[in-house]
């Protein structure tokens, strides 16, 4: 049999570390002569042609992010009770001839994982988008009081009804605090200026999570250090939801330490180019 394919299909989707980590995991499981993982950028226009394309041009299963991860979950034949709640998948796991598609969503769990011990009992959410929706459904399930805050409060509210947990005016203090917004991406100086937080409100979270990554850390995190939070990062929730993909696909347990590895040190490679999902000569990846 030839090689398999794996990939990530975003838009844009040439910034994603997902490549080589996931090349690094199959590196050294000595999958690598078996799965290969690319980068496919696909419109949402396009999105539903590709995915239908996907198994017969090679595919094994893939990664899905911004802005596909409903889609995703509507085009599956079978969703895992996750991914249904949710109302996202994050993986799609191709059925080898019958077109079956399977959506799992492992943000909620790669969370979880990240998170580790303890468990947090109390929970603080910032944003009510798909990362949101995927971070309060985690932390319910864990039995956790969640509340949620978003800047446009009537997401926040049907976030709040449909995953069964609290919407909040302002933050309040829990034992974790969850960045969900993209806040802090693009310029660190507006971290404090739009989330709804002080750098001293802090004080008031034994551990702080930001989804947000950049090279040189996040504004979010640095204070949250200084204040003497435990701090997860969003490369740590990306190795962990990614190492969850690779078990879904390969069977095998991920190794966590060479996805770190490789996560953390894709900002120093230069990018490469996006293949389209059609090609079989195109960039496997990193
Ligand atoms: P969505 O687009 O679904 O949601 C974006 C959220 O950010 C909304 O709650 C939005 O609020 C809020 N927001 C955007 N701009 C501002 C602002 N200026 N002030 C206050 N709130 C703002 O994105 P996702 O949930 O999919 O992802 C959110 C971020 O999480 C991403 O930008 C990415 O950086 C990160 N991420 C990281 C992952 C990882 O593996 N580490 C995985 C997924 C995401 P409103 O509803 O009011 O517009």
């Amino acid at each position: 049999m030839g090689l398999r394919r794996l990939g990530v299909l975003g838009w844009p989707v040439a910034h994603s570390r997902s490549p080589a980590m996931q090349n690094a995991a199959l590196a050294a499981t000595g999958l690598d002569g078996e799965y290969a993982y690319e980068r496919v950028a696909v419109t949402p226009e396009d999105f539903a042609a590709t995915v239908a394309g996907l198994a017969a041009a090679g595919f094994a299963g893939v990664n899905v992010t911004i802005p596909h991860k409903e889609a995703a979950l509507a085009l599956a034949t079978h969703a895992s009770a996750d991914a249904r709640a949710i109302g996202a998948a994050n993986t799609l796991t191709f059925g080898a001839q019958d077109g079956a598609i399977r959506a799992d969503n492992t943000d909620a769990p790669g969370l979880l994982d990240a998170l580790g011990e303890p468990v947090p009992r109390s929970a603080m959410i910032l944003g009510a988008g798909g990362s949101a929706r995927a971070a309060a459904h985690a932390l319910r399930s864990t039995g956790a009081a969640v509340a949620v805050w978003n800047r446009s409060p009537e997401r926040a509210r049907r976030l709040a009804v449909d995953l069964g947990v609290a919407a909040v005016d302002g933050p309040v203090g829990a034992d974790v605090l969850v960045n969900c917004t993209s806040v802090g991406l693009h310029d660190p100086a507006e971290t404090f200026k739009s989330l709804p937080l002080t750098t001293d409100d802090l004080g008031r979270y034994a551990c702080v999570v930001d989804l947000v990554y950049r090279d040189g850390g996040t504004e979010l995190l640095r204070q949250a250090e200084q204040r003497g939070c435990r701090c997860v990062d969003g490369l740590e929730i990306l190795v962990r939801q990614g190492a969850r993909s690779f078990q879904i696909w390969t069977g095998r347990p991920a190794p966590l330490d060479v996805m770190r590895r490789a996560a953390r040190s894709e900002h120093s490679h230069p990018q490469l180019p996006e293949s389209p999902p059609g090609r079989r000569d195109g960039p496997a990846g990193a």
